[in-house]
């Protein structure tokens, strides 16, 4: 196993803080013959006159057997975002340290950096997508804290190799960061089962994509339970809500609907990928292992348009590394899917 102390990596006013003491911390459990006074809430029940379970223990207990992990190997936050930005700002000094991204990549990355007034080293990937791991090695300083992987990736739908991903777990001494979004859409296996192996490795999910739940801002983050600790010290007491605790625990009891759908959603892809390659203007359809396709066409500025003016939004990601003339289109409902693949032969 690959030894790893977060501490050594953090920043130093992080791991000098005293973290806030909410009321709920100081006193655990809420036997209904208690009166509570220590919080300043509103007595008067309207469902959410309190606050909500800063620990989110009941949440954590559905999600660790469904993923494989201990309740003190997650982390939840406000969306992926949260738990991204978290670990920018216990791991990444200010104006000093850097991270590396892979472009084309999600650009959340790149603006917390800036956010963060952190230098983002970019390292692309080859043309085919794939990660040049030896390039990213070689692009490492002494104030490289953290990788982005992005695996399977946005938005080229591609996973990234396995080789690859261990062979910077294994090389590189600060954290690794595999934002698995997608990869409820993959037929790979998640990351989370190396997690014993690799203590610095970080892995990130969310509601938004396979779960359904987009609206109630809930990413997950999972990790060895030192650097767990250390993230916890600077989360916001009550990041996640009454509300997004309760739909998360009911979708959670669902999950063989969340299977259906997922199932649905990677055939209508397979579908889509059939008509798409044989249409006359489209050039290239991408291998995706998410629940959206990245095409190359004759002419990506025109066909969005075209394809906006008969009603359907899609995404033009020409402007990133390796995608001139390049779409993505996430996938619908099937019904959708139809009006859609309609629409495009009309293109
Ligand atoms: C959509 C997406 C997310 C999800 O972010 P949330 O803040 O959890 O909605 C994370 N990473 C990638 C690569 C994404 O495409």
């Amino acid at each position: 196993m690959k030894k790893f102390n977060p501490n050594t990596l953090a920043r130093p006013s992080v791991l000098q803080l005293k973290p806030y003491s909410s009321a709920r911390d100081e006193f655990e459990g809420t036997p209904d013959s208690l009166v509570f006074l220590d919080a300043n809430e509103n007595p008067f029940p309207t469902d959410y006159n309190r606050y909500p379970d800063p620990h989110q223990k009941h949440l954590k207990s559905i999600i660790a057997p469904l993923k494989g992990v201990t309740t003190d190997q997650i982390l939840l936050g406000n969306g992926s975002d949260e738990v991204l930005d978290l670990l920018f700002r216990a791991f990444c000094v200010p104006g000093k340290d850097q991270v590396i991204t892979m472009p084309p990549t999600y650009g959340m990355y790149q603006v917390l950096a800036q956010i963060n007034e952190v230098a983002c080293i970019e390292v692309p990937l080859r043309s085919d997508f794939s990660m040049n791991a030896s390039a990213v090695v070689a692009a490492v300083t002494p104030q490289t804290k953290m990788i982005f992987v992005c695996s399977p990736n946005n938005p080229s739908g591609q996973l990234i190799e396995p080789e690859s991903v261990e062979f910077l777990l294994q090389s590189f001494e600060g954290i690794v960061v595999v934002d698995e979004a997608y990869i409820d859409f993959s037929n790979s296996p998640s990351w989370i089962a190396a997690l014993g192996r690799y203590e610095n490795l970080v892995i990130c999910q969310t509601f938004s994509k396979a779960y359904g739940l987009a609206g109630i801002r809930l990413g997950m983050l999972f990790a060895h339970s030192s650097m767990i600790d250390l993230l916890k010290k600077i989360k916001p007491p009550y990041n996640i809500n009454s509300l997004t605790q309760e739909v998360a625990v009911q979708r959670l009891q669902n999950t063989d609907q969340v299977a259906r759908e997922v199932a649905l959603i990677c055939s209508e892809r397979d579908r889509l990928k059939t008509v798409l390659k044989s249409l006359p203007w489209v050039k290239e359809v991408f291998h995706s292992e998410a629940n959206f396709l990245l095409i190359r066409v004759d002419d990506a500025a025109k066909r969005y348009r075209q394809l906006q003016d008969q009603g359907a939004v899609v995404r033009n990601r020409s402007g990133q590394m390796h995608c001139s003339e390049t779409l993505r289109i996430t996938i619908g409902t099937p019904q959708e899917n139809k009006w859609l693949t309609a629409w495009m032969k009309n293109c």
